[in-house]
Parts: C-alpha cells; sequence; structure tokens
C-alpha cells in the first residue's frame, strides 16, 4: 500500500527524522492559510501516488498566501502526467502546502527489500546525485549509487553509516545527522512492516541541516493487519477502482493494458495464461486468479470485473479441476454468464475430473463458450477472436 508525501512526512517527523513543516489543503483557500501560518516562502505539491511531480508542473513555489492560493488553484484538479502515473495521469485531490528551503545539495536515500540475495534483507541506497535526475543517474552511472545491505540480526550499524558518509562525500556535521536518520528510517522499516522508504531529496540546507524533502513509503500489504493506523491512510481515490472491487471480491486482481480478459485458477497458472497470450500475439488485460474454490458465485464477480474493463474484447477462461470438479465448473460459468448475459466472446480450456462432462455442457449451452483443448490453442483461439 502506497501513502501520500504529506502522511509520510508525518511518519519521518514522529520517527525524529527533519521533514519541513506543511499541512495538505483540498481548496485553494485552505492552501492561503497555511501559507499565511508558515509564513515566508513556500512550496505547493501535488499529492499523487507517483513520482516525478517537479517536471510534470506539480510543485510550484510561492512567495506569499496570494500565491499559494493561486498554484493550488492551477494544481488542484489537474490531471497530472509524470514518467510515473501513464499517458491518462492521476487528477489531483490535494495539496502539500510546506516550507520551502533553500537547497545546497540534493542527495539520494532509500531503504528497499532486496529479494535478490537469496536471503531477503533491507538495502540502503544512497547517492550524491540526488533530485530529479536519479533515473537517469541509475541507468547511465550506476557507479554513483552506493548500496548496503543490513544484516537482519546484526540491525544497522554506526559503521554502515560512516561508510555511506564518506561515499556522500559529507562534512563531519551531516554525517552525524546521516547516521542518526538511516537509524531512525530503519526503525520506521521495520516497526511498520514497510517495502519502500525513499527520501529524495534528501537535502542538505543553506544551513548545513539534512532535511527530507520530498518521501515515498510504500507498506506491505501482508503486514497491514497488524497495523491499524496505517491502513488509515489509504486512499482509494489513488487505486484502480476494478482492483478496488476484485479486493472487496476476495479474488486476486491485477490490471493490464491489453485486450484479453484472463480468468484463472491458481497464480502459477495465471502466469503461464498471460505469457501464452503474449506468445500467441495478444496482450493479456489482467491477472486474475479466481482462487481453489471458483464457485458459481466468484466466478460471476470476476466476470462482472473482466467485462467492466472497457479494453476487454474476449475472455480466456483456463481451469484446472482438481479437488473442483469440472462440470461443477461448467455449471458455474453457465450459470454465471448467463445471468449476467455475458456478451463478450469466451474462450475455456478446462482439464483435470469430469473433463468431458464438463465440456459437453459448454458445448451444449448456447452462450458464447468456445472450448478448447490444450493451453496454447487455447490463447491462440482467444488472440484471433480478437481479429
Ligand atoms: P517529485 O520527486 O515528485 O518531482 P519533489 O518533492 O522531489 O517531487 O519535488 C521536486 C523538486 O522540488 C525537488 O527535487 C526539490 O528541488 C524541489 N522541492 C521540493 N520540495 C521543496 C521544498 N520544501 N523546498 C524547496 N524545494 C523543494
Ligand atoms: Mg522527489
Amino acid at each position: 500500500m502506497k501513502i501520500h508525501e504529506y502522511q509520510a512526512k508525518a511518519l519521518l517527523r514522529y520517527y525524529g527524522v527533519p521533514a519541513p513543516r506543511g499541512e495538505a489543503a483540498a481548496t485553494p483557500e485552505e492552501a492561503r492559510r497555511i501559507a499565511g501560518e508558515l509564513s515566508g516562502q513556500v512550496v505547493v505539491k501535488a499529492q499523487i501516488h507517483a513520482g516525478g511531480r517537479g517536471k510534470g508542473g506539480g510543485v510550484k513555489p510561492a512567495a506569499t498566501p496570494e500565491e499559494a492560493e493561486e498554484a493550488a488553484r492551477s494544481i488542484l484538479g489537474m490531471r497530472l502526467v509524470t514518467h510515473q502515473t501513464g499517458p491518462e495521469g492521476k487528477r489531483v485531490h490535494r495539496v502539500l502546502v510546506e516550507e520551502a528551503s533553500t537547497i545546497r545539495k540534493e542527495l539520494y536515500l532509500s531503504l528497499v527489500v532486496d529479494r535478490s540475495r537469496g536471503k531477503e534483507c533491507v538495502v540502503l541506497m544512497a547517492s550524491e546525485a540526488g533530485g530529479m535526475e536519479i533515473e537517469q543517474v541509475a541507468a547511465t552511472a550506476p557507479e554513483r549509487i552506493v548500496r548496503c545491505a543490513v544484516h537482519p540480526a546484526a540491525g544497522f550499524s554506526p559503521f554502515q553509516a560512516r561508510k555511506l558518509s564518506v561515499a556522500l562525500g559529507l562534512a563531519a556535521v551531516q554525517a552525524k545527522q546521516f547516521a542518526e536518520i538511516v537509524r531512525n528510517l530503519y526503525r520506521l522499516f521495520l516497526e511498520k512492516d514497510c517495502s519502500l522508504i525513499e527520501i529524495n531529496p534528501l537535502a542538505i540546507t543553506e544551513k548545513g541541516q539534512l532535511l527530507a524533502l520530498d518521501t515515498k513509503i510504500t507498506f506491505d500489504d501482508d503486514g497491514l493487519y497488524r497495523h491499524p493506523e496505517i491502513r488509515e491512510l489509504r486512499d482509494p481515490e489513488e487505486e484502480d477502482p476494478l482492483e478496488v472491487a476484485a479486493k472487496n471480491a476476495a479474488v486476486n486482481y491485477i490490471k493490464l493494458d491489453g485486450n484479453v480478459g484472463c480468468m484463472v485458477n491458481g497464480a502459477g497458472l495465471a502466469m503461464t495464461t498471460m505469457d501464452l497470450i503474449k506468445m500467441a500475439g495478444g496482450e493479456p488485460a489482467n491477472f486474475l486468479d479466481v482462487g481453489g474454490g471458483a464457485s458459481s458465485e466468484q466466478i460471476e464477480k470476476a466476470f462482472r470485473i473482466l467485462s467492466a474493463d472497457p479494453k476487454v474484447k474476449c475472455i480466456l477462461i483456463n481451469i484446472f479441476g482438481g479437488i473442483l470438479r469440472c462440470d461443477r465448473v461448467s455449471s458455474g460459468l453457465i450459470q454465471a454468464a448467463g445471468k449476467m448475459e455475458m456478451k463478450l466472446p469466451m474462450v475455456v480450456r478446462l482439464q483435470g475430473t469430469n473433463v468431458e462432462e464438463g465440456r459437453r455442457m459448454l458445448q451444449e449451452s448456447n452462450l458464447r463458450f468456445t472450448v478448447a483443448d490444450g493451453l496454447y490453442e487455447a490463447a491462440q483461439k482467444a488472440v484471433s477472436l480478437i481479429g
């Protein structure tokens, strides 16, 4: 789960990591009031769950409360397009109005779970080349980003902080602040079950203070049951409505960009099905795992989610009937498709117990089912139906 910058900064402050004073506003008038209370230069920042806002016109400086109101008026309600939002952009419902800092240098700092080492651990990444060009740095000069793995039992050691400080070229005063910041971030990371904390930029201000000017925090969904206070920070407006519907229906669904809708039981089989659609020259519209049960109710919910996506032109159903017999699956499919008067063509590939009976039922129904034998054949049929 992702949260907004203003929420993430409140968490940072709670953990003793310095971040600018500021408050979120939903209207231009509110932005003006907050700017008046902060006094002096402020920055008005679009709050969306995506980075790259600066380049997209979502971060504006303001010298007076009137200017802050103007900036908020131009940002609120806009569809902000950045390299992380996709071409359709994201609607801005809130801005953060915060104190502006005079920046001497922008650093990059992040903590992330590294799953590539065979043993999972938190890895710290830092760079003296922080700010809005960090993606560029990662692509062209990766040696400018230093990494350091934290041993889960030993924790983060002062030695590691010194090593990173040296790599960042920090002076002694900042090195001390840096060690404190990293120690606190690591504590936040573990205590709240984060999967990512990114501070970019971590600014060195004119006065030589380290300050988190931007931050992004992502939490591990599987740990959220332990943190009701974090769950409260969820913003459903930022989530895909179909993914929210799927979550409520207990269906594992991730929306993608293609036009072949997939309904599969089992995550592994779902991934394979997506690969085969690609191999057959098509594009999957989603990942969808109906789970082991695949009752007619569950199938109906899945059908509704798939057909609510206007891009979907055909549905590929790939079910392996093990404990759940194929004839039961077919009866569920027929019932659900009939009840909701499914208009889309459906290709069904069934395997497992009572498969003959299951196929016969589909063929004899007068619904738009095309029955396929093999996996690849099913993918090819689905792709050809799109034309
Ligand atoms: P994004 O990463 O989405 O582009 P940032 O919050 O990093 O958004 O803002 C972009 C840039 O704007 C930063 O790299 C920094 O230079 C500047 N900036 C952001 N917040 C402040 C602030 N409070 N004071 C001064 N400059 C800021
Ligand atoms: Mg940033």
